[in-house]
């Protein structure tokens, strides 16, 4: 019997294809519909962007052999409960990460540029002379130096002569410059970028107090996930001008609502969950999950396991 797989996000049809030739895809995406928990129930397999995997849900899912998360941000997945259980979950380390650090750039220049106001303006008819900065010369503080703090140093290093520091407890030797502390970074930064995983130790990692340490003229950017900043204490900076921008692709709350206090902050920029959202970003996600997949039911040793104590 063919195994089941359910997909409850949308993934890109090379993904599908592989899965289509041996398995019975659940995607119920394909016919408009909302995906169901309890379709985990049939499931050998499933492969999730956004969706949640709690322990509850593994309870109610007693056929599972994997889960497979297509990026690489696996907070929305009960690791611990998941491992327990025994049950591969697997990732796509390094499908993504040249997507978030070009989006991560795209963000840092339209801030040095005032590319949104400035493009507002000339639509409402305005001709207003805007003053931006340059990234040459200036020093961007990285916090979390894994595959895409280290993509986006090397872009702003070698592509816009950016001076860079970094932090991250875990990397110890590299061709730029490693701070020993985080305060180190922030003192120093023209821009920060921040490119750490959300766990209770980086939650709110950016929060009021460390914002002071910030020079006023910082921009800050966050590609990485909403909850690694007090979004409040964020606001306020922004509302009182203590810092010139920020520009942020992720929030604690997703979709934004739509009384959240940054829709009325000044010298912000957002955009809505897209910095992994390429083609190419896409393409590979989707395959490397898939791929992963099919060696586990296939009881081969799967590329990128997170858990790989549970694999026999
Ligand atoms: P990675 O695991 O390669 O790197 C993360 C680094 O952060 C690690 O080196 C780790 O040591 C470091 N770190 C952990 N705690 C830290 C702390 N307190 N201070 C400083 N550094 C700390 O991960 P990655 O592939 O570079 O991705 C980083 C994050 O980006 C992911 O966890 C994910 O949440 C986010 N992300 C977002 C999108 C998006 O669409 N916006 C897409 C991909 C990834």
């Amino acid at each position: 019997m063919k195994p089941t797989v359910f997909i409850p996000d949308p993934i890109a049809a090379s993904g599908m294809a592989l899965l289509q030739a041996g398995c019975n895809c659940l995607a119920p995406w394909l016919e408009g519909k909302k995906p169901d928990k309890e379709l985990l129930a049939q499931a050998d397999a499933v492969i999730v962007r956004v969706f949640e995997i709690r322990a509850d849900d593994l309870s109610r899912a007693t056929r599972l052999k994997v889960i497979a998360k297509h990026g690489v941000g696996v907070d929305n997945i009960d690791l611990a409960a998941a491992t327990a259980r025994r049950i591969p979950v697997l990732w796509t380390p390094t499908a993504n990460a040249n997507a978030v650090a070009e989006h991560t750039m795209a963000l840092m220049l339209a801030l040095a540029r005032n590319l949104y106001p400035a493009c507002a303006a000339t639509f409402a008819g305005k001709w207003a002379k805007f003053e931006g900065v340059e990234l040459a010369g200036n020093t961007l503080g990285v916090l979390g130096f894994g595959r895409i703090g280290r993509r986006v140093a090397q872009m702003a290093r070698h592509g816009f002569a950016m001076e860079v520091r970094a932090y991250d407890p875990l990397v110890t030797q590299s061709d730029f410059t490693l701070e020993s502390s985080i305060e180190a970074v922030l003192r120093a930064a023209d821009f920060l970028t921040l490119h750490v995983p959300l766990t209770l130790e980086t939650r709110h990692l950016i929060n009021t107090a460390r914002l002071q340490w910030l020079k006023p003229n910082c921009r800050i950017i966050n590609t990485s996930r909403g909850g690694v900043i007090d979004e409040t204490a964020l606001a306020q900076a922004l509302q009182s001008g203590r810092l010139a921008g920020a520009a942020l692709d992720v929030f604690e709350q997703e979709p934004l609502p739509a009384d959240h206090p940054f829709l009325r902050a000044p010298n912000l920029l957002l955009t809505p969950h897209i910095s992994s959202s390429t083609r190419e970003s896409l393409a590979r996600m989707a395959q490397d999950a898939a791929q992963g997949v099919l060696d586990v039911l296939q009881g081969k040793k799967p590329k990128y396991p997170i858990n790989p104590e549970v694999l026999p």
